[in-house]
């Protein structure tokens, strides 16, 4: 990362916000300069130069949000050097809270703009099957520890009682691995099957018998079939099942996945398409990143709010999730239901498979209600035998009404910086460090840049009372 220069301070930037407003294809409108504007040097530095009145007015714009910026060194010329800077927003935090499932993708990618770094995200899934946006964090390396860093202001934000409450999905990033040890010691960790499958074939075993046994054992849902498609991965080649065996299964078969989550991937699909959708701004210099993320993410809430108050009212679950259901009650008419009693039924079907479903306990011995929390085939085949509603028995993380608790917190407004405070200097960057993570803590607003806001706010007090 670039040293942040004392000079020059705001001249680029108020061109920024005064000249080059462009209205971006998800029709946000967003701090956006032509590339020439940053091709200085120093213009980029007024921007690291001006994260400091950027924290301090995402702090105050948005009460009990985290943002906390790291620096380090000092030569007693050109200051401290931004070190890192993670934001999680306080809406996004409390509808995480309440309804997303305690499924967290993380990754890492690589920031194009003219001061390079990394972009760490924490994305979950919404009761949609959308991406979820919780937090994220500008690093100068993808490092053991930089994860860390990024994982205890994760852990702190999530009220973490105990370490298994949530599972983890990647691509097991440089780094990334070690630094769960000591601050999720035993989260579930799954890693994406497109990686492993990437990896085998790194090892030589390529072709497409290899991807689709692969793909087979990852899908399957109960052990009998994952041991069925490894013994088939022997037959192609013992080597393969050698080549998996230090690789537990718990990462990255369903048959092996907890059920608690009521989640089934096997992709890192989140974050993948969370970082695709902020491409654009990855090329940015950081403040105008910065920015761009941040509207992003303030009017995807706000677009899925009102999507939902006006096209979802009158229904029980989410558009994505009615789709899987329709579609699952279409496939249960190869089902024969043989019922036992009210709640117990033995399912037959046409490819000479039986299974046990129980409609109290929402589970079927094939275990993919269990993982998903949508009634399977055979749970539809059930249900439908005796004219219940199958939307009764989706688990209510999918509900509408969920969804709409998710998504009742706001990302608030952000003023432009002709309005920012500006803080004090570089020097008591330590200082301000501390405070931060006080306030990580939950404890009162004390740190120096909130204090200057505070001051801010009792002079307009003053004023409006005169
Ligand atoms: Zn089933």
């Amino acid at each position: 990362m670039r040293k942040m220069g004392k000079t020059g301070m705001r001249r680029g930037y108020k061109r920024v916000s005064s000249s080059h407003l462009n209205l971006i294809t998800l029709q946000i409108q967003i701090f956006c300069v032509s590339e020439d504007d940053f091709d200085s040097e120093g213009r980029v530095e007024d921007q690291f130069d001006q994260l400091w009145d950027y924290a301090a007015e995402l702090r105050a714009s948005n009460p009990r949000s985290t943002v906390v910026m790291a620096t380090e060194g000092d030569d007693g010329q050109t200051g401290r050097k931004f070190e890192k800077l993670y934001v999680c927003f306080d809406a996004l935090r409390q509808g995480f809270l309440y309804g997303c499932r305690p499924v967290i993708g993380v990754d890492g990618c690589q920031l194009k703009g003219p001061h390079g770094g990394i972009l760490l995200t924490a994305v979950s899934i919404d009761p949609n099957n959308n991406l979820y946006p919780l937090a994220y964090a500008v690093v100068s390396g993808e490092t053991r520890e930089s994860w860390q860093w990024f994982l205890e202001l994760l852990k702190g934000d999530l009220n973490v009682v105990s370490d298994d409450t949530y599972t983890f999905i990647s691509d097991k990033q440089k780094g990334l691995i070690p630094a769960f040890e000591p601050v999720f010691p035993s989260a579930p960790n799954r890693f994406c099957v497109r990686h492993l499958h990437n990896n085998m074939k790194t090892a030589g075993f390529r072709g497409l018998a290899f991807e689709k046994t692969l793909w087979n054992a990852a899908r399957a849902t109960t052990l009998h079939e994952f041991n069925f498609r490894m013994e088939e991965m022997g037959h192609l080649d013992p080597k393969t099942v050698d080549w998996l065996s230090d690789k537990p299964p718990e990462h990255w078969s369903r048959s092996h996945f907890n059920c608690f989550p009521k989640c089934d991937m096997l992709l890192n699909n989140i974050c993948e398409t969370f970082n695709s959708c902020i491409l654009e701004a990855r090329e940015k210099p950081i403040l105008t990143m910065l920015e761009w993320i941040r509207e992003f993410i303030m009017t995807r809430l706000s677009d899925n709010r009102d999507r939902a108050r006006k096209k979802w009212s009158g229904k029980k679950i989410c558009p994505r999730i009615q789709r899987i259901v329709e579609k699952n009650i279409d496939k249960a008419a190869d089902c024969i239901p043989i019922k036992s009693d009210d709640w117990n039924y033995e399912i037959s079907s046409y490819d000479g498979s039986r299974y046990i479903v129980n409609l109290q306990q929402h589970t079927c011995t094939c275990r993919k209600w269990d993982l998903t929390g949508i009634p399977c085939n055979h749970g539809m085949s059930a249900i439908c035998s005796q004219s219940l509603e199958p939307e009764d028995f989706v688990n209510p993380c999918y509900s509408v009404e969920t969804f709409l608790e998710v998504y009742k917190h706001a990302i608030f407004p952000v003023n432009g910086p002709q309005l920012w405070t500006k803080q004090v200097s570089f020097h008591p960057c330590l200082q301000i460090l501390e405070e931060d993570q006080e306030d990580h803590q939950g404890q009162e607003e004390l740190s120096m840049m909130n204090q200057s806001t505070k001051e801010r706010r009792d002079r307009e007090d003053k004023r409006n009372n005169l």
